[in-house]
C-alpha cells in the first residue's frame, strides 16, 4: 500500500510540505507554485538541478521547524496544480532520477514510508482517498495523523452505530459532511500552532508532544479529547479549546445526520 501517489490523492508531508511559519492553503500553495516554475526551466542535469535547489532555498519561507528538512523539489505534478509530488522523480522529469539534488538523496526518498503504511488499514486508506480526492493539503495533513482519522470515524460509529465504510462515500452529502470534519485539521485560530497538532515545535526546534492540561484548566477532559489534540486545541497553542470543542460536536452531529441509511433499516 502506498498512501503517496494514489488514484485521488497525493502528499508531500515527509518532503517539508507543511514545514514553513505561515501554513494556510494561500502560502503553501504559492511555495510550491514557485518552485514548479522555477524548475520548469531548468535543464534536466544534477548539475542544474542542485544550483536551483540552492538557489530556491534561498528565498524559501521562514520554517516552523528548522531541524526538519524541506526539500525545495517539491511541487506540482500537473498544470492545474491538484497535484503535489516530487519533481525531480524519473517520472516527473522525464526519465532522469534527479533526486540526489534535493534534501535527502534518492536510495532515501525511495526507501522511505511514513509509519501511516503500517498503520492504516487497507479500508482506512481507500476510505481517506475517497473522502478527500483532489485535496492535497488536506490529505497530507490527515494521511499523516492515523489517530486523528480514527477519532473521527469513532465519533461517527458512535453517533450512528454503523461503522463508516466505502461505500457510505457514494453518498454526496454524507461525504461533503465526512471531508467537512476532517477539515477540522484546519480550523484553527489564526497564529495559532495547532495545525501540527499533537505536536508544537520547542525551542530547538525540535517537535515536542502536546497534551492538553485539563488540570490546570480547571475542566473536566472533553470527551472528545483525542480529536482535540490532535488538531492541537490546546489553549497553549494559541487555540479556544472550547470554541473547538463545539465545533467537533458541530460536525460530528453533521456527519452522523447525513449518514446514508438504507430503506430497509439495515446498514
Ligand atoms: S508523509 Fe507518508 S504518505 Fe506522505 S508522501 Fe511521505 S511517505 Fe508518502
Ligand atoms: S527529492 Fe526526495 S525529499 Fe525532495 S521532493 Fe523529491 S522525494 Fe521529496
Amino acid at each position: 500500500m502506498r498512501l503517496c501517489q494514489t488514484a485521488g490523492a497525493s502528499c508531500g508531508a515527509c518532503c517539508g510540505l507543511y514545514n514553513q511559519r505561515e501554513l494556510g492553503r494561500p502560502a503553501l500553495r504559492a511555495e510550491l507554485t514557485r518552485r514548479t516554475r522555477a524548475l520548469a526551466r531548468v535543464p534536466r542535469t544534477p548539475e542544474a538541478f542542485r544550483a536551483a535547489a540552492a538557489s530556491l532555498a534561498v528565498d524559501a519561507p521562514e520554517p516552523l521547524f528548522p531541524s526538519v528538512r524541506i526539500c525545495p523539489l517539491l511541487g506540482f505534478l500537473d498544470a492545474g496544480e491538484t497535484r503535489v509530488g516530487c519533481l525531480a522523480h524519473p517520472r516527473a522529469t522525464g526519465g532522469v532520477d534527479l533526486r540526489d539534488c534535493g534534501v535527502y538523496d534518492a536510495e532515501t526518498c525511495d526507501a522511505f514510508l511514513c509509519p501511516s503504511h503500517a498503520w492504516l488499514s487497507p479500508d482506512e486508506a481507500a476510505l481517506l482517498d475517497r473522502a478527500l480526492a483532489g485535496d492535497f493539503h488536506l490529505y497530507g495533513l490527515v494521511v499523516t495523523d492515523v489517530p486523528f482519522l480514527r477519532a473521527v470515524l469513532a465519533g461517527v460509529a458512535a453517533r450512528t452505530g454503523a461503522k463508516v465504510e466505502l461505500r457510505h462515500l457514494e453518498d454526496g452529502p454524507f461525504r461533503t459532511a465526512l471531508r467537512r470534519l476532517l477539515a477540522l485539521k484546519e480550523e484553527l485560530a489564526p497564529g495559532s500552532e495547532g495545525l501540527f497538532g499533537a505536536f508544537r515545535p520547542g525551542h530547538d526546534g525540535e517537535p515536542v508532544p502536546r497534551r492538553i492540561d485539563y488540570g490546570a484548566l480547571g475542566a473536566e477532559q472533553s470527551p472528545y479529547d483525542e480529536i482535540l489534540t490532535c488538531v492541537g486545541a490546546d489553549p497553549r497553542s494559541g487555540n479556544d479549546l472550547e470554541a473547538l470543542e463545539a465545533e467537533v460536536a458541530r460536525r460530528l452531529d453533521g456527519a452522523a445526520s447525513a449518514f446514508p441509511r438504507p430503506p430497509s433499516g439495515r446498514r
